[in-house]
């Protein structure tokens, strides 16, 4: 094939995984996709799925991988085999997912040397998260130094917040000296999933106020008005919120020194019991929306207090940013338990008919992978399901700055719609 270079390579690199997309951007369709983990170990895995129509059956293989260049490489070999080789001439560029861009990175951007340095500048923010997409970016720029590298942060679409939402209320020169603010995660996916929820009202996004409730093992909530993010839940770190996975969400913040003085743990272990062994999995051993669920409809107590933790948390965000908006039009449910957990979903909205809010039984015990609203027709703000795609929206943010690059069409298809608006996979 001739022409403009359509395709786009999207990276999510972790401290001991890689996930990728491979995605054509002439019709937003899935090329291939994969994940690499437990990089580092004996028992490293690459699981490889093409995607094309008749292409090949799944693969794996296992063994070690040592590092994050090894699995690049292995990952190169398995999309060469497919002939999606990262040498292809219709690759277009790479797009990586960083997960912290500070106040920065408001928009995706082009990574040259000193981006990288900046993104340096952020590890001490984001500790877990940026060198492990550093390690991805170093990796991918040396296999194919020639190729637009875009860097797509999760902080971006939450950079719009004013300054009321964004700062704690400490002593400014500290928090100032230490870039201690609110910034917000999953932003990508609050993007992706509010611009979608417009389109479901058949609205512009410039018109709507929404609620995004994006319900995965991480877990926030947005406040989006016109198009921009004017709360999160998420703040300095992705611990602040809602009750989560493994995580607590919003907890006083003495709980840390109590912990210290009374039960002598240092910062390390409060680290590791409120952001891996706190949450769902704290309260009731389980992080798994499907388990819990079945343990509550078996009478477990524990479970069931875990669930009513998590709802009515839920409830509060969306009682406080019901109130941020002043007018609503959608409250919308995405990633793993937004999309699935109809129970959550119910339980969330239930008693808030003053509000305007209600969700339709029938609608709400549907399952679909489309954008759906679950809300009755008489009820004022719609409720609604959408299914969120952090990489399909990195991969559009990333080509339509190829475009940009090249003067090409920003990544517009032929009808003028962002390309790749019509299929979605669920993977938040
Ligand atoms: P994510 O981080 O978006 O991949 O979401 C992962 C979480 O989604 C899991 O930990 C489960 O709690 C939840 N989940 C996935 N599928 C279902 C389902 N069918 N019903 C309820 N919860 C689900």
């Amino acid at each position: 094939m001739t022409g403009t270079p359509t395709r786009v390579l999207v990276l999510n690199s972790g401290s001991s995984s890689v996930k990728y997309q491979l995605l054509d951007m002439s019709d937003g369709s899935r090329l291939a996709q994969g994940l690499v983990e437990r990089i580092g170990e004996e028992t490293s895995r690459l699981a490889h799925t093409p995607l094309r129509a008749g292409g090949s059956a799944p693969r794996e293989r296992t063994g070690p991988i040592t590092d994050h260049a090894a699995a690049l490489k292995a990952v190169a070999e398995e999309l060469a085999a497919d002939g999606l080789g990262l040498d292809s001439p219709e690759l277009a560029a790479i797009g990586h997912r960083v997960v912290h861009g500070g106040l920065r990175f408001t928009e995706p951007t082009v990574i040259d040397e000193e981006v990288i340095a900046e993104i340096e500048r952020l590890v001490p923010v984001a500790p877990l998260h940026n060198p492990a997409n550093l390690l991805g970016i170093r990796t991918a720029r040396a296999m194919r130094p020639d190729l637009p590298q875009v860097a797509v942060f999760d902080t971006a679409f939450h950079t719009t917040m004013p300054e009321s939402a964004a700062r704690y209320a400490i002593d400014v020169e500290t928090a100032d000296a230490h870039r201690i603010r609110r910034y917000g995660f999953h932003g990508t996916s609050h993007a992706y999933v509010s611009r979608a929820t417009a389109k479901l009202l058949g609205k512009e996004p410039e018109e709507v106020n929404v609620i995004v409730l994006h319900l995965g093992n991480g877990a926030s909530a947005s406040a989006v008005r016109g198009g921009r993010c004017v709360d999160t839940s998420m703040g300095l770190t992705p611990l602040e919120g809602l009750v989560m996975g493994t995580r607590s969400g919003d907890i006083d913040p003495a709980v840390t020194f109590h912990l210290k003085r009374v039960a002598g743990m240092d910062a390390d272990e409060i680290d590791v019991l409120l952001n891996k062994k706190s949450g769902l999995v704290g309260l009731c051993g389980d992080n798994d929306m499907r388990e819990i669920r079945r343990r509550v409809d078996e009478g477990d107590e524990r479970a069931a207090l875990a669930f009513d933790i998590y709802v009515h948390r839920l409830k509060k965000y969306i009682g406080a940013y019901y109130a941020v908006l002043g007018r609503v039009d959608a409250v919308v449910f995405t990633a793993g338990v937004g999309e699935n957990a109809a129970p959550v979903r119910e339980a969330a909205i239930a008693g808030l008919e003053e509000l305007g809010l209600a969700v339709d039984a029938g609608l709400n015990a549907v399952r679909s992978g489309e954008p759906r609203i679950v809300s009755p027709e008489y009820a004022r703000v719609a409720v609604a399901v959408v299914p969120t795609d952090e990489e399909l929206e990195i991969a559009r943010q990333t080509f339509a700055l190829t475009g940009e690059i090249a003067g090409g069409d920003g990544g517009r298809g032929p009808d003028g719609n962002a390309a790749g608006e019509v299929t979605r996979t669920t993977n938040a």
